[in-house]
């Protein structure tokens, strides 16, 4: 796994994002105060189960959500010092695509079935810098042999339809590096592809992000493409960041039992002993109601009398960790705790997000 660059100024800092989306049943509280920071280069995933709102937080940096429906009603997103969310949309317009780049989970629905894959990329190029088409149907056929494309003056000239899903993909991901943007948010990027094909993507993004020094920010539920990949882990549950750490740490010692039953839910093909899977009973609460006390507590088998009463706030931990549960505080007695908290405890500052048992 990579290091985290030693960048002071974060590229991307998200701060206490809330995002909500009108429904005829009601509001759902889709994003609930999320905060993060993202450095330069460097290769953060974002995990968590379905509807927990990572690809919400992703889409509220681009402004790619439904506009009648959703509604950001807090908090600011930074990327390279610029305030996104105060922009116009024809500055967004500039950023989308040439500084920052999307890659989403199917190639089919990102790419226009009418229009050859070359000329997808060339007016990419062509909307956003000022080049001839000649020059800009050089630089498609020069980058797509860059991505490992064989025969690119034949690809270009074919449509989407007639590649299969693995080119469509590397297609996608052409039009969203062309302009070498700064930060690349790939949802999903091989959930569609088979275990080949996912191999030879994620090498693709791995090489593209060393050669252009892009951040990445990786949303999956795969924690074998995060365990390649990610040099920094941030776990979603229900629109919350509950944990955050180095790729290691969370996979080595989790620090949230939710995050604990996902780790444990992974198949170890090495370890040479048998080992039960362990799956998390229940399901993510009802994102309509106003929660209370800690979203995880009726799926929790650590969950104490008060878990379900206060909201446990994202505790800092040393070496950049956080984390949302009671389990972790300084002053939660020994007993309390369970055996693979205890055996690695770290120490612990006061929480830094809002909330307390006070
Ligand atoms: Fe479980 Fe309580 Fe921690 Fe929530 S705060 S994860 S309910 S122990």
């Amino acid at each position: 796994m990579d290091n985290i660059p030693d960048e002071k100024t974060p590229l991307l800092c998200i701060d206490n994002l809330r995002v909500e989306f009108a429904t005829y049943g009601g509001k759902i509280r889709a994003v609930r105060g999320i905060s993060l920071e993202m450095n330069e280069g460097e290769c953060v995933a974002v995990i968590g189960e379905s509807g927990c709102g990572k690809s919400v937080s992703a889409k509220s940096i681009l402004r790619l959500l439904p506009r009648r429906q959703a509604k950001i009603t807090d908090g600011r997103i930074f990327f390279d010092g610029i305030d996104l969310l105060s922009l116009s949309e024809k500055e967004m317009e500039k950023i989308r695509g040439d500084r920052i780049g999307m890659i989403f989970q199917d190639p089919m629905t990102s790419l226009n079935p009418t229009m050859t894959v070359g000329k997808q990329i060339a007016e990419v190029l062509t909307r956003h810098q000022k080049i001839s088409k000649a020059e800009a149907r050089e630089r498609t056929i020069e980058f797509l042999r860059l991505i490992g494309i064989a025969n690119p003056e034949k690809r270009y000239r074919e449509y989407p339809g007639s590649l299969s899903g693995g080119l469509r993909q590397r297609i996608v991901i052409a039009i969203a590096m062309c302009l070498n943007p700064r930060l690349l948010i790939a949802d999903e990027p091989t959930t569609a592809l088979d275990v080949t094909i996912q191999a030879q993507i994620l090498d693709l993004m791995r090489e593209l992000r060393h050669k252009f020094n892009t951040a990445i920010m990786l949303i999956t539920h795969d924690l074998g493409v995060v365990a390649n990949m990610a040099s920094r882990v941030i776990v979603f549950y229900a629109g919350q960041i509950i944990e955050e750490g180095l790729a290691d740490d969370i996979f080595y010692t989790p620090k949230h039992p939710y995050t604990w039953g996902l780790i444990k839910s992974m198949p170890k093909l090495n370890s040479g002993e048998r080992e039960s899977l362990v799956s998390i009973e229940g399901v993510p609460p009802d994102l309509f109601a106003d929660l209370k006390g800690c979203a995880f507590a009726v799926r929790c088998e650590y969950a104490m009398n008060f878990c379900a009463e206060y909201e446990p706030p994202l505790t800092e931990l040393c070496g950049g960790r956080r984390v949302r549960c009671w389990l972790n505080r300084n002053d939660m007695p020994d007993a309390l705790r369970p055996e693979w908290i205890k055996s690695e405890r770290t120490d612990v500052r006061e929480p830094v997000i809002n909330g307390g048992l006070e």
